[in-house]
């Protein structure tokens, strides 16, 4: 699951990019800045497996929730009209866009994303698909 959310990185950030038209030196950086957003949701995985010790699911970490990317990305356009710089809007959108479709696509196949936090601290998700752990201690 790690590594298949690269590739939608990859294209979402194609296009996301394709919508500014920047200097193609600056384009590639961009590229991998959406390609990391793409899979940082995941990072906290470490956390999860080294200090946390399994005890929470990791998609209840402040990671994987969409309302503190959005607040970053609102922040990060108030910052980019007050220095005007298009450059920091395509890095903002690239990067937060991408990690907002890692969530997205956790949403169908994960454990569940809290969508509506802060106002209701409730997974959604589409389709349930049980931990390969659980099936050995259930
Ligand atoms: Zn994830």
């Amino acid at each position: 699951m790690f590594l298949a959310h690269m590739p939608a990185g990859y294209l979402a950030s194609r296009f996301l990019l394709s919508q500014y038209r920047l200097e193609p030196s600056k384009t590639k950086w961009l590229l991998l800045l959406g390609l990391l957003g793409s899979v940082f949701p995941d990072m906290d995985m470490y956390y999860f497996y080294l200090m946390d010790n399994r005890q929470h699911g990791h998609h209840s970490y402040w990671t994987h929730i969409p309302f503190y990317w959005i607040t970053v990305l609102g922040l990060s356009y108030m910052i980019a009209a007050i220095v005007r710089s298009r450059y920091l809007v395509a890095a903002a959108t690239v990067f937060v866009g991408c990690f907002l479709l890692h969530l997205s696509l956790d949403t169908f196949a994960g454990g569940g994303i809290k969508w509506l936090y802060p106002f209701e601290n409730s997974y959604i998700n589409i389709f349930f698909i049980p931990s390969q752990a659980n099936r050995y201690w259930v």
